[in-house]
């Protein structure tokens, strides 16, 4: 729980370190994005105006057209047939450009036209034919469908005076809106850009790319109209019917004498191709960063796992241990350096301390302070136990009680520290006299036990001689001097003969070591079953 606790606050650093990364991309595609827009609307711009200068031509072309003609439509204007003809050829000159011309009286009736009609039309209604008589200037009209030809188109009006200023008539030229398409197709766009020419009321004459049901409609979107009809130019951004949001470039081609503008070009582009770099580019750097994070989340899934959640999990099992009380438990880690297998190093160490600590402490306690043997205490924890392993392997074992002889004359004649001396003296002898199984013990003042499993009668009795005669011989020094000859009285007993528990045995271990101090002392003597 624990461990997962310190990957889980890891992976929330690493995080952190991606965030400002993932902040920085962001914060600078939002800088890239208004960029580009900007260089967006500056070659929207750049479009626009080519477009208009392009559709201009188209005008000025037939306002030269116009102008060069007015000499000679003066003179014909008293011979219908002659105009007619006149204009006929005119119109033969031009055909991809014009699809009528001829002249209005100034009351709006016909005179004569390129093709010859036999209707009376009249015109006087019509915005170019107003316009230009008004003013006396050349107009520009906006999209209609013509009352002889019945084709679309937008007609041009040139007013004739005479020297006097006085109107005598209007000429016309109707515009085949082919022609606007032409000089459209001419313009070069962006990708999914679309060049739109525009009357003054918005309605569509020309587009491109070509699209013959939307000429003669009015555009999309009225608020977009408003915007774009309000202005001589500018770029904006619309939602069109598709739901698509588009940036537009508008701009006035021409303007008539009332001041209104005729014709506009309009260029759009949908938004998302204008950002369409920038996003991918945004989508990469962010699937960049993402990726990253992710690889380093892995790495550190792992990394965490590989150098410190397997040695915190070794420290917290080995700790659990200790705390159980089990101070054999290490930690496992291979020591070094960094600081979790420092740390590792200093637990075991810690543990192994407390273990040698426990152990000299529990030593202790079963020892004897003075002659390093075992203590009263460990005799009466072992003999039990002992006898039970006896008792179960159905062996023999034998108890013997070693006491020194007059000892207090030792101690009343060379002094405390020289009884001292001998009980050392003796401990060393008896530790040399046991073998595996077996255990020496300080059993009293001057008295010693030893237990000897495994052993019946004949061998303790040989041992127990062995050790008085080896005691007999020693001879021991103090301060120089030697201590004199030390006799031991030596008491048996043995299992199960002469007692079936520990408290049996050593009573009837220790009436026999009575029984050989009343002797006379320097002897071994067996002891016998307790009577009841
Ligand atoms: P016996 O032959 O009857 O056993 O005579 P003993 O003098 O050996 O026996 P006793 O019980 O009369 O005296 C035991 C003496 O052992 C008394 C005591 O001063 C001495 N003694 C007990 N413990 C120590 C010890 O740790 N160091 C020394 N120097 N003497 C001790
Ligand atoms: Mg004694
Ligand atoms: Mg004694």
């Amino acid at each position: 729980m624990a461990t997962l606790k310190t990957r889980a606050r890891i992976f929330v650093l690493v995080i952190l370190a991606a965030l400002p990364a993932l902040l920085l991309t962001v914060y600078s595609a939002v800088e890239r994005r208004a960029s580009t827009e900007n260089q967006a609307r500056a070659e929207l711009r750049r479009l626009v105006k080519l477009a208009a200068m392009q559709q201009w031509q188209v005008v000025e072309g037939a306002r030269q057209m116009m102008v060069a003609s007015s000499q000679v439509l003066f003179t014909l204007l008293s011979d219908r047939r002659r105009c007619t003809e006149y204009f006929a050829s005119l119109l033969a000159q031009n055909r991809e450009a014009y699809h009528s011309m001829g002249l209005f009286t100034p009351d709006g009736q016909l005179f004569c036209n390129a093709a010859s009609w036999r209707d009376k039309v009249y015109s006087g209604d019509r915005l170019y034919f107003r316009l230009a008589k008004e003013t006396g200037r050349f107009t520009v009209g906006e999209y209609q469908v013509g009352r002889v030809t019945g084709k679309a188109g937008i007609n041009f009006g040139f007013p004739l005076r005479d020297a006097d200023s006085k109107l005598y008539a209007v000429a016309f030229a109707g515009l085949d809106l082919e022609n606007l398409g032409r000089m459209a197709e001419a313009t070069p766009l962006p990708p999914e850009g679309i060049l739109s020419v525009v009357d003054v009321k918005g309605t569509v004459l020309a587009r491109k790319p070509a699209m013959p049901e939307r000429v003669g409609k009015r555009l999309w979107n009225s608020q977009v109209i408003d915007a774009v009809l309000a202005g001589r130019e500018g770029v904006l951004e619309a939602k069109g019917e598709d739901g698509v949001d588009w940036l537009l470039a508008h701009e006035v081609v021409t303007q008539n004498p009332d001041g209104a503008f005729p014709l506009r070009v309009m260029v759009t582009v949908p938004l998302s191709r204008v950002f369409s770099e920038g996003n991918r580019a945004l989508v990469r750097d962010l699937l960049g960063i993402s990726l990253a994070t992710l690889f380093l989340l892995v790495g550190v899934w792992y990394g965490t796992e590989w150098f410190m959640l397997r040695k915190i999990g070794g420290l917290l099992r080995a700790a659990d241990r200790v705390r159980g009380g089990d101070l054999n438990a290490r930690t496992g880690i291979p020591y070094g350096g960094e600081e979790l297998s420092q740390l590792a190093q200093a637990f075991d160490d810690m543990a192994l301390a407390l273990q040698q600590r426990e152990q000299k402490l529990q030593e202790q306690a079963i020892s004897d302070p003075l002659t390093g043997l075992y203590n009263r205490r460990y005799l009466n924890e072992f003999l039990p136990r002992e006898l039970v392993r006896c008792r179960r392997g159905a062996a023999p074992l034998a108890v013997m009680l070693i006491d020194l002889d007059h000892f207090k004359r030792i101690n009343d004649s060379f002094g405390h520290e020289a009884g001292d001396v001998v009980l050392k003296a003796i401990a060393a002898l008896l530790k040399g006299k046991v073998r595996g199984s077996d255990i020496a013990c300080r059993y009293g003042g001057e008295e010693f036990a030893l237990i000897l499993p495994e052993t019946g009668l004949d061998a303790a009795v040989r041992r127990a001689e062995v050790i008085r005669l080896a005691i007999a011989r020693l001879v021991v020094s103090h301060a120089g001097a030697p201590l004199g000859k030390i006799t031991t009285s030596l008491g048996i007993a043995l299992f199960p003969d002469h007692g079936e528990d520990s408290d049996a045995l050593l009573r009837a271990a220790d009436v026999a070591l009575y029984a050989a101090k009343g002797a006379g002392r320097d002897r071994v003597v067996v002891g016998s079953a307790e009577k009841r």
